[in-house]
């Protein structure tokens, strides 16, 4: 399991079950400019991992950067930008240091996890996770499972993310490795003057997260054990795979 498969998980069990069973491609529902927008957002990683890693990320994607005339589109232009933004921060110069994309295991609730690091400092005891954003760090969301307004960093469950890692980094037995790791958000906006700032979580609320994934793992173990699961009846999987038999009131819908 990866923080992304939970999160996936908890959004609509349905939908996650199928594309772990390998009958739903989730990434073909994506549209062009979704994607554009996402491996923008790894230039922008693979721009700080390491030289090799951008090159081949350039050789790779060259297609998808450029436009017929040759210049780079829009999405990779922003994303230029934000590496500039980054490279000109001093707290991004002076943290980003360390092992970059960095894969870490363990066990949550006697599931098996694994996740990718961005950046492990050991020297300053952090983590770091890129953020790559397109309001400002002070945007909040609507969230539809708690029916209020969020932090982003709250309503796109990066909390699960950071307690996750830290306690999958609590589990190395890497003696180098401290037991109270602390996750840094590095979060770099697309807006037209990109902002970034690095953003820590008090522990209690990454200890708070890790009880939440906890639970969300009893879940996934239930359906493990034959629990059917559930549809969400909004994403594009139960869309797609909807029949409708009777009619639903206005009531419903509010
Ligand atoms: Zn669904």
């Amino acid at each position: 399991m990866s923080f992304s498969g939970l999160k996936a998980f908890q959004e609509c069990e349905a939908e996650a079950v199928a594309v772990m069973n390998g009958e739903w491609d989730r990434q073909a529902t994506f549209s062009p400019s979704t994607i554009e927008a996402m491996n923008a957002g790894s230039y922008v990683h693979k721009s700080f991992e390491n030289e090799q890693a951008l090159d081949e990320f350039k050789q790779k994607h060259q297609g998808d950067m450029f436009t017929k005339t040759g210049n780079l589109k829009s999405q990779f232009q922003i994303a230029e930008k934000m590496v500039l933004t980054l490279k000109k921060d001093p707290l991004f110069q002076n943290i980003y240091k360390g092992a970059k994309e960095l894969e870490v295991f363990g066990e949550i609730n006697g599931i098996e996890f694994h996740g990718f690091l961005d950046c492990l400092n050991l020297e300053k005891n952090i983590f770091i996770d890129i953020k790559t954003i397109r309001g400002s760090i002070y945007e909040k969301e609507w969230s539809e499972s708690e029916h209020r307004k969020m932090h982003w960093i709250e309503s796109r469950k990066y909390l699960w993310q950071m307690a996750i890692y830290q306690e999958l980094l609590r589990q190395s037995d890497d003696e180098r490795v401290g037991k109270n790791i602390q996750p840094v958000i590095y979060a770099i906006t697309k807006e037209t003057f990109p902002d970034s700032a690095g953003i820590t979580i008090p522990q209690d609320w990454l200890d708070d997260a890790l009880i939440e994934v906890q639970e969300a793992t009893n879940k996934y173990i239930e359906v493990l054990n034959g629990r059917v699961p559930v549809h969400c009846g909004r994403c594009n999987y139960c869309k797609a795979n909807k029949y409708n038999t009777h009619t639903i009131s206005l009531t419903e819908l509010l």
